[in-house]
């Protein structure tokens, strides 16, 4: 492969080297067919066998059970989702209870009041999002409760998943997709782009349980209803077939390296490294997530006591041939996003560089 650099960027992001070489090879031929991935129909015997083994291997790598479960590839990001959940789950005085533990959380819950009476179950924007919200009760009679896996924009992750008892839980993962090992039956539905940590913008996986998806408003356009994509194996309409095939192949690279469980110590390994570092340079840098359990493992986020400071610290991590640390518009400061495809020693050369310009500037 050419020159890489380390890309810290919180999404699209980097992908396994391996993944990237395997589909620039299926985009010159696929299976000697003497076309390209980009060229072949979704209808045809090519396309269909990576279809469908992604599908099977999304729910294996989940440890959720087919005849229960699905997998299904969608369209228009975890922002279409935001409005798909209440269209499809929600009627006008229905009401369903949210989470409200960062900015992606808000954004849900305002698309759900179209549909429905959503309730902010509890928030911690009070708190600037510097934590998990914890201590909520589901509403009498609520079709669901949404939460937010993990928190792109503040950097915050759920590692214990809320009780919610027998009410349907439902989650944007957008950035901690195949991020860690977690009982994924506890979700009734399940949704995030892939571009986070899983393949290329444009596909939007969804795993749901049948059940659930049984209990949908039936009333609604076809190509919004998850019935409709359960029905035909996402094959309703043309699906984005380059992305899904990509999917596929960090779902191999994921069982290749052992699964989410051997993903998730990688991480765990990555993600405290630069943590520990802040921590042990703190005032000089200030992590924002203050409670230390609920720190990401995807995306590690801080600041500088001396916020004067921070363009000079941008501009030496481009020269250190790095990319995308600066935090998001919303928040200001650095964000370092992580995912299970960035280098340990990526992570190392971030760690130096913190160590060092702490040195020379604190
Ligand atoms: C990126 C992100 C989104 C928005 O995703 P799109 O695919 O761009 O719509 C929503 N939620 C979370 C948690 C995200 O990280």
């Amino acid at each position: 492969m050419s020159h890489r650099i380390y890309n810290f960027s919180a999404g699209p992001a980097v992908l396994p080297e391996s993944v990237l070489e395997e589909a620039a090879q299926g985009v010159r031929e696929i299976n000697g067919s003497g076309m390209s991935i980009l060229e072949v129909s979704h209808r045809g015997k090519d396309y269909e066998a990576i279809h469908a083994d992604a599908e099977t291997r999304l729910l294996r790598v989940l440890g959720l059970d087919p005849t229960e479960y699905a997998a299904l590839f969608m369209q228009g990001g975890a922002s279409q989702q935001f409005a798909q959940v209440p269209q499809n789950f929600l009627k006008p005085g229905q009401v369903a209870d949210y989470v409200v533990s960062g900015d992606w959380g808000a954004k849900a819950l305002g698309e759900a009041k179209f549909y429905g009476d959503p309730r902010e179950a509890a928030s911690s924007k009070a708190d600037k999002y510097s934590h998990i919200p914890k201590d909520f009760t589901a509403s009498a009679g609520s079709r669901y409760v949404h939460i937010t896996t993990n928190n792109t924009i503040e950097g915050t992750e759920y590692f214990v998943l809320p009780d919610v008892g027998e009410t349907p839980l439902v989650a944007d993962m957008s950035s901690d997709y195949l991020a860690l090992k977690r009982d994924y039956g506890k979700f009734a539905l399940a949704y995030g782009g892939a571009q986070k940590n899983v393949g290329p913008a444009g596909v939007t996986l969804v795993v749901a349980r049948k059940s659930f998806l049984a209990t949908a408003n039936a009333d609604i356009p076809k190509i919004y209803s998850y019935n409709t994509f359960l029905e035909n194996r996402s094959l309703f309409n043309t699906p984005p077939t380059f992305a899904v095939y990509v999917v596929g192949l960090t779902l191999k690279w994921v069982e290749a390296q052992g699964g989410l469980g051997a993903v998730e110590a990688v991480n765990r390994h990555k993600a405290a490294l630069l943590y520990n570092t802040l921590d042990l340079l703190t005032p000089f840098y200030q992590p924002t997530v203050t409670d230390k359990s609920d720190r990401s493992l995807m995306n590690v986020t801080w600041r500088l006591a001396d916020e004067s400071l921070e363009p000079e610290l941008l501009a030496a991590s481009k020269k250190a041939g790095m990319d995308g640390l600066k935090g998001h518009r919303s928040v200001g400061g650095f964000r370092a996003s992580i995912y299970n495809a960035f280098p340990e020693a990526g992570v190392r050369a971030l760690a130096d560089l913190l160590r060092d310009f702490a040195n020379r500037k604190g």
